[in-house]
């Protein structure tokens, strides 16, 4: 080969190495190349996306949509009486392969996993490292839309709150991008969810709020109930079931949202 061809396939040479060593990085940070718009789902613990898990369902199967789960904590707490799996490192590891089954099964990414202390949000310097490690997974996967908990936390859990209050607060310093809480329509709730045996009953936002409402199919809420079956950590079958059975009865196709900043534009508090 001629000298000055050779010299001519250097830049080329370069830029193959340069590929090869960033491309396969920067592809995992963004997503596949096919993706032109993401959901970005912020939870508390595995097995709190199936508040959502339809709406997950239904998007992972839209073309061009990326569905990514945030996880703030692994859950290393819930023990639950009818498993024997030790507090801690034990209980980790059996919710995260649950929370891996579980976001398989919805067909969207594997989870993002933020190692956050189980019941512990409650402290400003942890609260502090939630907000910086939420910002960071948020510049990561640089979503269109961002799902979470409402104010209520469905139940009132407390870490369902402060994740919801933490993840609003970033977002409203931050302009973007759009937010969404996820909820239960009151109209369509029934008058109690004992039967479900919560610590405390589950929380309906009122239908009017209620501004964000996409049509789920019966295939998106049979993925959504396989999904639930993930966590056997947390549920025996009969509990999945009425959980399931009273979620698609409560939705009946449709996944109900109140979006953060919805609503007519104002310049009264009270006209
Ligand atoms: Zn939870």
């Amino acid at each position: 080969m001629h000298k000055r061809n050779i010299v001519s396939l250097v830049p080329a040479f370069l830029l193959l190495i340069f590929c090869a060593e960033f491309l396969p990085l920067a592809a995992q940070q963004s997503g596949s190349a096919t993706e032109h718009r993401k959901l970005l789902a912020i939870f508390a613990h595995p097995d709190d996306e199936t508040m959502a898990g339809a709406l997950l369902a239904h998007y992972a199967h839209e073309k061009g949509t990326g569905v990514y789960l945030a996880i703030v904590s692994n859950g290393e707490k819930g023990v639950m009486p009818h498993t024997r799996y030790s507090p801690g490192e034990e209980l980790e590891r059996v919710r995260i392969k649950e929370a891996e089954c579980a976001t398989h099964t919805l067909g969207i990414h594997a989870p993002i996993l933020l190692g956050m202390p189980d019941g512990g949000l409650n402290n400003v310097r942890v609260l502090a490292e939630l907000a910086a490690k939420l910002k960071k997974t948020i510049a990561e996967v640089n979503p269109d839309a961002i799902v979470t908990w409402g104010p209520d936390g469905g139940y009132g859990h407390a870490d369902h709150r402060l994740v919801s209050a933490v993840v609003t607060q970033i977002v409203q310093e931050m302009g973007k991008p759009r937010l969404f809480y996820a909820a239960l329509p009151k109209s369509r709730m029934p008058e109690s969810t004992s039967e479900l045996r919560f610590p405390a009953p589950f929380v309906a936002t009122s239908d009017q709020y209620l501004d964000t409402r996409v049509r789920v199919s019966r295939d998106d809420e049979t993925l959504a109930r396989k999904s639930l079956a993930c966590h056997q950590s947390q549920f025996r079958p009969e509990s999945m079931e009425r959980i399931s059975d009273l979620t698609e009865k409560v939705d009946s196709g449709v996944a109900y949202l109140r979006s953060w900043s919805g609503g007519k534009k104002r310049t009264d508090l009270f006209r």
